[in-house]
């Protein structure tokens, strides 16, 4: 294997490419464009180059030289290697550290010495060499004891040197990042195993969110970005292309999906290869894409068939089990107002027995004028709520691009009737590994439900609970015509627990209690109720939420063993 590096022997280019290739044969360039030229010619058969440091960060020839050099579909990425790296420097026998009056190195590894050479040798001159090793034999060649090179600690013994110190790089940890590459027709016949990672270069179209959307194609699908880089495009001023590091190969179908949502945003879109990555000591590398449902085989039964588990599914949230042997009391405001106000409901849900805090930050309003929530805030005092309380949070989110935040500070995230059929929406939320609390849109048909609760399922989250809220019917005198039918209907076809919301079905406080009753009978796992301690000031669904005595009464009748704690300390 004849391997191109820029530099000579020695080089830490050498030393990256035989972590890959141990028998290898050095092919030295000068230059980063030669490495290419090289393996372009045959001279070579296969280029390694540093991109990327991780004290000094990237090595922006070889950025360059990929845009240029891969353009064309002629070289392919195959590898990646990561190498410690460690310095030392190295002059004639018998020089020491007072007589040197400049040292020589490849400006990545200068750079990377920085606090050592301020501290022992201020006031030196640095030169740039072409490479580490090849500095050491210029100091060796010239035999001038006020020179000093610093290279890896071989490069010494290599041309008869002697170290002056060891280990002067600037953070003990320091590595770089090689990549590999040979020409596209040698690279279709290696097979790549293991996990593997993609590069590419895109350059976006110049409008508001066209990175945004970039990065949103690849986290929908759950593909994970290791690195982004900007580079100036030379013909044009202030404008860049973005290099992305992601993991996955192009013949996965999520990276592949991803990847034609890009092509489709950027005026230029450049596939510098799939390629083996480095894995070891990267804890962080997640190995597998699971594939998406629609790539998947349809399954003879459906996922969520009680067929599948006639025992029915358990849903653990914490330390809470719905669907298990005791029915769950969720509780809380229709929105989160105030931390005040949530920390106060917080208190008087736990206190009076309830199981789970509920309260939305991201409103879904029927007027664009009525109050929206109160966004992140609000999801920062539902999780201080739970510190203080132990009770597990369910909010609601309303769309895909916000499910990793709210899913940072919720325990369930909620799909609201107005989004039962949002199928990106439901993808995302199943991706979140949260379970995932579907309520049964005010229009849909049992069925239309359970296939919403099939497309969680698919994407590999088991942890759904059904939520049936009312249904629009001819009737108007309540809000929603609680449908009873469907809880049992949805319990014998299904095995995921089903929980009621009487409170959204009847609209006015007066009904609540005797339709949580009614529900479990009916078999319901729990309920979820809304609650505000002072509903005439409620700033939204004051009518149907309990006041602090009717939620008591409530919790008492659906937790009659469990003694009620007492009333809350007030909040400061
Ligand atoms: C809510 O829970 O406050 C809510 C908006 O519910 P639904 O989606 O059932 O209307
Ligand atoms: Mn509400």
């Amino acid at each position: 294997m004849r391997v191109a590096i820029q530099g000579t022997h020695g080089a830490f280019s050498e030393a990256a490419a035989r972590r890959r290739w141990p028998d290898l044969d050095v092919v030295p360039c000068r230059e980063v464009r030669d490495v290419v030229e090289a393996v372009h010619a045959g001279r070579a058969d296969a280029g390694c180059l540093p991109v990327e440091n991780s004290l000094i960060g990237s090595v922006t020839t070889t950025y360059d030289i990929l845009h240029e050099a891969f353009g064309d579909g002629t070289l392919r990425l195959t590898h990646e290697v990561l190498l410690p790296v460690h310095h030392t420097i190295m002059a004639l026998p018998g020089s020491d550290l007072s007589q040197i009056r400049r040292v020589l190195s490849h400006p990545v590894a200068l750079g990377q010495c920085r606090v050592w050479l301020g501290e022992h040798l201020p006031g030196v001159e640095l030169v740039s060499a072409w490479d580490t090793a090849g500095s050491a034999e210029i100091v060796a060649r010239e035999a001038n004891p006020a020179l000093a090179a610093i290279a890896a600690r071989h490069a010494a013994d290599a041309h008869g040197l002697v170290p002056l110190d060891e280990h002067v790089e600037d953070d003990p940890s320091n590595q770089t990042r090689f990549l590999c590459f040979t020409t596209a027709a040698t690279a279709e016949r290696e097979t790549v195993a293991g996990p593997c990672k993609t590069s590419l270069i895109v350059s976006l179209d110049h409008r508001p969110g066209a990175l945004a959307h970039s990065l949103q194609a690849l986290g929908a699908r759950g593909v994970n970005v290791t690195a982004l880089q900007s580079r100036p495009e030379p013909s044009a001023p202030w404008t860049y292309r973005f290099y992305f590091d992601i993991e996955g190969a192009t013949h996965e179908p999520r990276v592949a999906e991803a990847l034609e949502e890009i092509e489709a945003m950027s005026a230029k879109f450049i596939v510098l290869g799939s390629y083996q990555a480095w894995t070891q000591g990267v804890p962080s590398f997640q190995v597998t894409h699971p594939t998406p449902a629609h790539h998947a085989r349809k399954p003879e039964i459906p996922l969520m068939d009680r067929r599948r588990k006639p025992e029915g599914t358990v849903v653990q949230i914490r330390h809470l089990s719905i669907g298990g042997a005791e029915p769950v009391l969720i509780a809380g405001p229709c929105s989160v107002e105030s931390r005040e106000m949530i920390l106060d409901t917080a208190d008087l849900v736990a206190a009076a027995g309830g199981d789970m805090l509920r309260g939305g930050a991201f409103k879904p309003r029927t007027s664009p004028y009525d109050f929206q929530g109160l966004g992140v805030k609000g999801l920062r005092y539902l999780a201080e709520a739970r510190e203080r309380t132990g009770l597990p949070v369910v909010t609601e989110v309303l769309s895909w691009e916000e499910v990793p935040l709210v899913a940072k500070f919720a325990d369930m995230l909620q799909i609201g009737a107005r989004n039962m059929q949002n199928f990106t929406l439901l993808r995302a939320a199943a991706r979140s590994g949260l379970a995932v609390l579907l309520k049964r849109g005010a229009g849909a048909t049992v069925e239309e439900w359970l296939m919403a609760a099939e497309y969680v399922l698919a994407e590999g989250n088991p942890n759904v609970v059904m939520c049936e809220r009312g249904i629009r019917t001819f009737e108007r005198a309540t809000r929603h015509t609680l449908d009873l039918n469907a809880v049992t209907l949805v319990l014998e076809r299904s095995h995921l627990p089903v929980i009621v919301d009487p409170s959204h079905a009847a609209g006015v406080r007066s009904l609540v209690t005797p339709l949580a009753m009614a529900s479990l009978a009916a078999g319901a796992a729990g309920l979820i109720v809304e609650m505000h301690p002072d509903p005439a000031n409620a700033m939204s669904d004051g009518a149907q939420s309990q006041d602090p005595a009717m939620f008591r009464d409530l919790a008492a009748r659906v937790h009659p063993a469990r003694p009620a704690r007492g009333a809350p300390t007030r909040v400061a």
